[in-house]
């Protein structure tokens, strides 16, 4: 089968947990693919049976449709090249090996496990790192068909040149070249007959007729070794993208044991979906402009891999916070009402306030729904505070004027009829006007009188209309009360 076309994939190991520098890597893959209108491929590398986790599959599927990096190949939806699960492609990687023992490129080793323990201590002792010794890379043909007849067990290993250097080319880590007498005559099918990991993912890769490989810089190391296979069977070499890690920070990788390293973590943190795509393409790719939010479609059209760093990623929770909070403000008021209202609902339990303007006034100013819960804590009873609230700097108040303030605006507010937005405005700020003082003189003993708090979403006016007017009379009474106590 020849391909003409771009074709990459995302090949995770189903552990039940989908990194972020895995879901950065499925992104990639994704984008790469659909910048060059190419094909998008899932296979799952579930060959490794111990790491083997009940649901994990169903964890990558879900979160992939979640993000919205559809593939157009794949387990469940099949495809040219299937199957798309590792595990059932096993019956044909021996026969790719036998290739390679014809061409010369991979041997049978009997050798047991005592003796390559053996090796290993000796090995260890001299201060070599433990690696095969090459002990039946000669052996003749006649060696070899005994040696089968009499049932020995065996492996077949890849022959590695022991001179000379192999290069190859990364998109993103440019040449690297590694002496061969380093590489390790590494194991391509096991005695049960079963291909390694590291075999089954160069098969994998050429007969599914990826182009582009694209997976964590741990792999990096392997690479010369996969390369090597490519060019014992004669076949193209794909283009490798390898990406740096993510880490928490200069020193720790961005770890499970955090709790903050998988998307799952993240979604239950209250951050949207879209917002932790577009943060997590951000993670180690700069886009060539200053525009930092992207839907998907447009990273698509955006991404290039001469802007993947080589540096690892640091994960900043501050700057995906600001994304979300994008994202939250792009959200329409309903539907932003209707998201917000479980958290709002954490802390306000009264049914007699207006929730609508609960949610303008959070919208703006939201960057996390998490966030919301404290923020409304004051509206279904004041809190106790200190009379030092009343004293603000800039808004040049004390609890004299406030006092002062609180006095001029009990009748005020008494008198508004519709207890609305337009009409307190009218109201109060006619009284402001008339008093000639500025507007925090009037605002800000308000806004503390009817929170009792410092920060609050939105200002007094709001507040008195989600609160509405018998509490607002009633709290600004109690202000009232609280500063002639303290005069
Ligand atoms: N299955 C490997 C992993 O989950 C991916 C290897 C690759 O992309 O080549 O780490």
């Amino acid at each position: 089968m020849t391909f003409d076309k771009v074709r990459t994939r995302f090949a995770p190991s189903p552990t039940g947990y989908m990194h972020v520098g895995n879901l950065r890597t499925a992104l990639y893959a994704y984008l790469l693919a659909k910048k060059n209108n190419g094909t998008f491929i899932l296979r799952i590398e579930d060959t490794d049976q111990e790491r083997y986790v009940e649901g994990a599959v169903d964890i990558i599927y879900n979160t992939l449709r979640q993000t919205g990096l559809l593939w157009d190949e794949g387990p469940d939806i099949g495809g040219p090249v299937g199957p798309y699960i590792q595990s059932q492609r096993m019956g044909m990687f021996k026969e790719y090996a036998m290739q390679l023992v014809e061409k010369g490129a991979a041997y049978y080793c009997f050798c047991d496990k005592e003796r390559l323990e053996e090796v290993k201590v000796i090995q260890q002792a001299s201060g070599i790192a433990p690696h095969y010794d090459g002990h039946c890379r000669n052996l003749s043909k006649e060696e070899i068909q005994a040696k089968l007849d009499a049932g020995i067990p065996y492996v077949i290993r890849q022959k590695m040149p022991q001179e000379g250097t192999t290069t190859f080319h990364d998109e993103v880590f440019g040449d690297i070249t590694v002496e061969n007498s380093i590489l390790d005559d590494q194991i391509l099918i096991k005695t049960d007959g079963m291909p390694t990991y590291n075999f089954a993912n160069v098969v994998d890769d050429h007969t599914m007729g990826i182009t582009h490989v694209i997976r964590g810089n741990e792999y990096l190391s392997s690479t010369p070794k996969y390369n090597l296979l490519y060019q014992a069977f004669g076949w193209d070499i794909p283009v490798y993208v390898h990406c740096a890690p993510v880490m928490k920070n200069a020193t720790e990788k961005l770890s499970k044991r955090n709790g903050d390293a998988s998307f799952q973590d993240l979604i239950a943190k209250g951050y949207l979906t879209e917002a932790v795509i577009n943060y997590i393409a951000l993670l180690g790719w700069s886009p060539k402009g200053e525009q930092e939010v992207f839907t998907l479609e447009e990273l698509v059209q955006e991404f290039d891999i001469s802007g993947i760093s080589k540096s690892p990623a640091i994960f900043d929770p501050v700057k995906l916070k600001a994304i979300n909070g994008a994202y939250i403000r792009k959200l329409s008021p309903e539907k932003f009402e209707e998201m917000a209202m479980p958290y709002i609902r954490e802390t306000c339990k009264r049914e007699d306030v207006n929730t609508a303007m609960i949610a303008e006034v959070l919208q703006p100013r939201t960057e996390l729904f998490t966030d919301i819960p404290e923020q409304v804590d004051f509206i279904d009873q004041l809190p106790e505070y200190d009379i030092a609230l009343y004293t603000h700097k800039k808004m040049k108040t004390n609890s004299e004027t406030s006092l002062e303030a609180l006095n001029c605006l009990l009748p005020v507010l008494e008198g508004v009829e519709d207890w609305n937005m337009d009409a307190l405005h009218q109201a109060i700020f006619s009284k402001i006007e008339e008093l000639g003082v500025k507007n925090g003189y009037m605002l800000w003993p308000l806004r503390v009188a009817l929170s009792g708090k410092q920060f609050t979403p939105g200002g007094g006016l709001e507040i008195a209309v989600i609160i509405g007017k018998e509490d607002t009379l009633a709290r600004v009474r109690k202000g009232i009360e609280k500063l002639k106590a303290e005069a």
